[in-house]
């Protein structure tokens, strides 16, 4: 696993990777949502609506482009702006962890 898994909680239940199809710990998954406007996003809390989860992994990024697990898991159509959206969005968020190694961390109470 890469290093910033190390920053996401390990408990919870499993889910399945929209990019390996892999089953993983929930925690150790990125969410993504559709904001309110309608822009695939990665969520780092619940927020409505239905997630997608993936891999923090640039293979599992590579393989959003021809997943059909994305639709199912978000229970709606997905276009290729939506795919885009997606991968700049994981992308993002990666290198977000890698320059802010406290990125991650929850601040429970703020
Ligand atoms: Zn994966």
């Amino acid at each position: 696993m890469p290093d910033v898994a190390q920053h996401l909680n390990t408990d919870g239940p499993t889910r399945t990777c929209v990019g390996c199809g892999r089953r993983e710990r929930q925690g150790l998954l990125l969410r993504l949502q559709f904001d309110g406007d309608a822009r695939l996003q990665i969520v780092s809390r619940p927020g409505h609506g239905r997630s997608a989860y993936i891999h923090a992994d640039a293979t599992c990024r590579t393989r959003l482009r021809k997943s059909r697990l994305l639709a199912k898991s978000l229970r709606r159509a997905i276009t290729e702006d939506h795919r885009q959206q997606a991968a700049v969005a994981h992308e993002s968020y990666l290198a977000q962890l890698q320059t802010d190694p406290t990125n991650g961390h929850e601040t429970a109470g703020a």
